[in-house]
């Protein structure tokens, strides 16, 4: 038995029991249940959630800080220094890697938060009756019980037994791999039917691709089908982002390097005669050295706090990797009607009987009939109403409302016994009526399945003479930049096919043209600042819609987008290869199917680009699940899309897809100075370390090396992942997707950063100790402030490299002077013993300021050269 066929409060097997029984069984009626019984029934059920393990609780984050290889050489070189009765040094070592497992604790739990907050925003919604409404609801707070009522482009909130089905097909690949979607009903199946055929239910997760229908929730959460296998769904968790990935292998990397390193220096010291004692010491402070601590941490929060900035401004990211994707997106696709556009319509033309009339106008049109007549087709052959429903839909019946035309009586008297529903791929509708058939959409589509034409004297043969004015009419509001849809009827349903199951299928032919309606869709107000400036950005945008080419044109050319127009039709004739070599140069494409879509979508992925791709449709998920972004949108999207999605826009709008690349780019900005800050840090620290040690001297032990980690691995690190965008950020190509964040400029910021600061040092070591032949605390404490120091500087040095605007960051300012009081707590109260450091008089500080000014020219004469190879290397 499976886990769907009971339920503590139902029936066994609901697919074998009649609605009413179904209903009975679960205590419930079709109108619903009560809010108050609903809220019980939660206590008692629990969430309609399915756990995948993917979550990490606090307890999970916490031990994850100490299970690493870092922590076990720390905790090496503690017991090392123990041993060699620095008891006082792993004391520290224990404290400073506590307080690095905290700091790392918090940063890894706010991320987890930010995402936690973000899963919820994007959890999909249900509508279920309580209290006798149809009412929108949480699906994860479905109970049994509930009745839901479900339409195309639904995900399907919990396992049910339908009460009710029209035309409804269901997607349920998820669950049985089935991938035809199949047909449902009402009526009970055989108690042994297998899962995959039995019609009167439907599954939680699977997609509801046409038709409607209601449905009594029998098993949530857990207790679905989905639930039952949910182990095997533990695979689809938040994998790591290729960044995560990459810098986990540059730590084990570094770790590796630092092991090789103390293997070399431990026996090269003790050749030279340098006690165990001392050269153990070095060894440890090499292993400290080397490895940035806060970095994974560092990278987690500030991708986390990018999605959280990024949903702030009507972008909200599903997959944490899209952040990063965004910033090498190099190709655009984007939808016309509601994303370039106001997707906001009104009819502004209509065309019948050879005339032209302009609804706004308040005369009364010369041939008003007609009009009227062709208005109220439109409306019957509609599901949207003025307030609510598709904008295309909408401008109909807003119309017909106009002409004094009463939308409600006329439904009412003239009820619909049967549709064909509205899809991309047919661009047209039509609805069986007892005494007529309408059909409304795509002209050339109609004008097809017409053979007459209505004219002031009633339906005459739809001559080829008139199918061409026709044809020039459409062209010509086409490229007044209108929508064009045509109207058609039949006075008997005789003209529909119907399918097996006796519901209407197709109208193949026998329609008398009614005439054209045509649209007005304003491009949106931003749109076209939004295009140009992602084409700056080295960003080609191409416009994939449904419409028709001549509008697309008509659209595009106000957007900046031009030249040739290739058609859905054009693509299927073209081969993959031609394809790629067309979809390169085309900006618009016109009258595309959704599996056009995703030929388009491939063909420009084998030409190498990294592509983001728009869809709300149903039939758009392929495209979205395979573009390296995914954008659904979220007042027209289905949820099927926006489940596919890594992205979803708030607002439709495509000046946030502009928006969330350019913050894509900028936080992968942030990252690179990061990395290349905490980079160069190390490498220093263990050139210093490495270096002094075989001339003898050994100075930044390890404490004051976690010290320095701390400080700038900790605040100023993170205050660089919230930093502001650079100036050039949208102004650069977009980054190479192959390459990683180790880049050429990061090689040679590191590699040039660390050897200034270095040399610096190492000058000032053999400065301060004045021909000594040992390190004093003196010593010490100048070569250890002065790292500090330089560091900060060359801090900023980093952000004027990537064009920040220097004092644009207050968390920055205050992460530095906070650092920077902690510096001078180590160095001027008791703290000073532990860290073995002496109190540094006026002179000494004037020492330090004038490495700094010394040291300044240097780093500038790097940052300018990596600037140069990284805009090279990108251009
Ligand atoms: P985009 O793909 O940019 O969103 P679109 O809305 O034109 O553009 P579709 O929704 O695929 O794309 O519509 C394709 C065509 O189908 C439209 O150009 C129009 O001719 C027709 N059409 C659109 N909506 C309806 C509707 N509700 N009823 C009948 N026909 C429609």
């Amino acid at each position: 038995m499976t886990a769907g066929d009971t339920d503590s409060s139902g029936t066994a097997a609901p697919h074998t029991h009649s609605p009413a029984d179904v209903l009975a069984a679960y205590d419930t009626e079709p109108a619903g249940l009560s809010a108050d019984e609903a809220t019980r029934r939660l206590a008692d059920h629990g969430h309609n959630e399915v756990e995948r393990g993917g979550g990490r609780g606090a307890l999970d984050i916490l031990v994850a800080q100490f299970d690493s290889a870092l922590i076990w050489v720390l905790v090496a070189a503690a017991a090392l220094s123990v041993w060699a009765g620095h008891a006082v040094d792993a004391v520290l070592i224990a404290v400073i890697v506590a307080a690095n497992g905290v700091f790392g604790f918090l940063q890894d739990y706010r991320a987890e938060e930010s995402l936690d907050a973000l899963r919820e925003l994007t959890a999909p919604t249900a509508t279920a009756r309580r209290d006798g409404e149809a009412t929108a609801v949480d699906a994860t707070s479905l109970v049994p019980g509930d009745i839901v009522e479900l339409s195309g482009g639904d995900v399907v909130p919990a396992d049910g037994r339908l009460l009710e089905a029209r035309s409804l097909e269901v997607d349920e690949a998820a669950l049985t791999g089935e991938s035809v979607p199949v047909s449902k009903g009402v009526a009970p199946v055989a108690a042994d039917t297998p899962l995959a055929e039995r019609t009167p239910m439907v599954y939680k997760g699977t997609n509801v691709t046409r038709g409607s229908g209601v449905a009594v929730v029998t098993a949530t959460g857990m207790d679905t089908e989905v639930g039952g296998i949910a182990g095997e769904l533990a695979g689809t968790a938040e994998t790591d982002t290729p960044l995560q990935v990459e810098l986990d292998r540059l730590g084990r990397v570094l770790g590796i390097g630092v092991v090789v390193l103390a293997a070399l220096v431990v026996p090269l010291l003790l050749l030279r005669g340098t006690d165990p004692v001392q050269s153990a010491l070095t060894a440890i402070s090499l292993a400290v050295a080397a490895v940035p601590e806060g970095l994974p941490a560092v990278v987690t929060l500030t991708l986390a706090l990018g999605v959280r900035r990024m949903a702030d401004e009507d972008a909200l990211v599903r997959r944490l990797p899209a952040v990063e994707a965004l910033g090498a997106v190099d190709v655009i696709c984007t939808d016309k009607t509601g994303t370039l556009t106001e997707g906001e319509m009104s009819v502004s033309r209509i065309w019948v009987n050879d005339s032209i009339v302009r609804p706004d106008q308040s005369a009364e049109p010369p041939d008003a009939e007609r009009v009227d007549q062709l208005l109220r087709a439109g409306t019957l052959c509609n599901d949207a109403t003025v307030e609510a429903g598709d904008p295309t839909e909408r401008a109909i019946v807003a119309a017909a409302r106009e002409r004094g035309i009463d939308v409600a009586t006329l439904r009412a008297a003239r009820p619909r016994t049967g549709e064909i529903p509205f899809s991309s791929e047919r661009k047209w509708m039509g609805t069986v009526h007892d005494d007529a058939v309408y059909v409304k959409g795509a002209p050339e589509v109609v004008l097809s399945k017409a053979d007459r034409v209505h004219t002031a004297d009633g339906p005459r043969e739809l001559t080829e003479a008139s199918r061409d004015r026709i044809h020039a009419q459409v062209g010509a509001f086409a490229d007044d930049a209108l929508r064009v849809l045509a109207v058609g009827t039949a006075e008997s349903a005789d003209v529909v096919e119907r399918d097996a199951a006796g519901d209407p299928a197709d109208v193949s032919g026998g329609l008398t043209f009614l005439g054209l309606v045509g649209m007005i869709d304003p491009a949106r107000e931003e749109v076209a600042g939004a295009v140009a400036a992602t084409q700056r950005a080295g960003i080609d945008v191409k416009m994939v819609t449904g419409d028709n080419a001549r509008t697309a044109a008509a659209i595009g050319a106000t957007l900046g987008l031009g030249g040739a127009v290739v058609t859905g039709r054009d693509v299927e004739a073209l081969t993959d290869d031609q394809l790629r070599d067309r979809a390169e140069s085309v900006d618009i494409f016109a009258r595309t199917a959704p599996e056009q879509k995703v030929r388009i979508l491939r063909a420009l992925q084998a030409g190498g680009h990294v592509v983001a791709m728009t869809g709300d449709g149903v039939n758009d998920a392929p495209a979205l699940k395979n573009a390296d972004i995914g954008v659904a949108m979220g007042v027209r999207g289905t949820d099927v899309a926006k489940q596919a999605s890594d992205i979803v826009l708030l607002d439709d709008d495509y000046a946030t897809i502009e928006r969330a690349v350019e913050r894509g780019r900028a936080i992968f900005d942030n990252v690179w100075k990061f990395v290349g800050y905490l980079l160069s840090a190390n490498v220093a620290e263990v050139a210093i370390v490495f270096i002094a040690s075989l001339l003898g001297y050994l100075v930044l032990p390890a404490v004051q090396l976690l010290w320095i980690n701390l400080l700038t691995d900790g605040l100023p690190a993170l205050a660089l992942g919230v930093d502001p965008r650079s100036g050039d950020v949208m102004e650069r190509p977009p980054r190479d997707p192959e390459r990683g964040i180790v880049d050429r400029g990061m090689l040679g910021l590191v590699g040039g950063t660390g050897t200034v600061s270095t040399a610096a040092i190492l000058g000032l070591l053999f400065l301060t100790l004045g021909g000594a032949p040992s390190v004093t605390p003196y010593v010490t404490t100048m070569v250890f402030t002065a790292f500090v120091f330089l560091e900060f500087e060359k801090l900023y040095v980093i952000r004027w490299l990537r064009e920040t605007p220097t004092l644009s960051n207050r968390w920055l300012a205050a992460a530095v002077g906070g650092s920077v009081a902690l510096q001078l707590a180590v160095l001027y109260t008791p703290l000073a013993d532990s860290f073995g450091t002496v109190p540094l008089g006026l002179a000494d500080w004037g020492l330090i300021g004038g490495l700094m000014l010394a040291v300044l020219p240097l780093y500038l004469v790097v940052a300018y050269l990596v600037r140069r190879v990284t805009v090279g290397a990108d251009g």
